[in-house]
């Protein structure tokens, strides 16, 4: 599906707050992929087309990763959160992705990506968390 300018923006705009979700706020992350994150991967192959066709990426569906044992992190954890499936959704809305979140109250707060800027997160060694993460799809 042909996406507009401004669309390709915001998935740009998804994959630099994917790399610093995953890079500053790794509890977020891991709370996220481990307790409401719900499903699995369909292998609709949207999330390898995100701004630009993955060059990994295996044509057809299901769709595969050429380098899925060393695929980046950012490959590894996607989803995190429902940002990631509603821009996702733009690419092909017709076909829905096989993750789900589980409803968010209005409390709990999203990460920003613009808090980066503030320096007030302690990073994950910082808050003694595993250094292990769950793996996604
Ligand atoms: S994670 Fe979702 S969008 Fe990505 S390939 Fe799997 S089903 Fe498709
Ligand atoms: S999972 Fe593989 S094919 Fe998909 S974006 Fe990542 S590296 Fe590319």
């Amino acid at each position: 599906m042909a996406i507009t300018f401004w669309q390709r923006l915001r998935l740009g705009w998804g994959k630099l707050r994917r790399q610093y979700l995953i890079r500053f706020q790794k509890d977020y992350v891991e709370r996220q992929v481990r307790h409401e994150r719900m499903g699995e991967c369909l292998r609709c192959g949207a999330c390898c087309k995100l701004m630009f066709d993955c060059f990994f990426c295996t044509r057809g569906l299901p769709t595969g990763c050429k380098i899925y044992n060393v695929r980046p992190v950012a490959c590894r954890f996607y989803p995190i959160d429902e940002r990631d499936i509603a821009e996702r959704d733009l690419l092909l809305p017709n076909i829905p992705c096989g993750f789900y979140f589980k409803p968010r109250s209005k409390a709990e707060e999203r990460p920003a990506l613009f808090s980066i800027f503030t320096g007030k997160e302690p990073t994950h060694a910082e808050q003694g968390g595993p250094e292990v993460w769950p793996d996604g799809h």
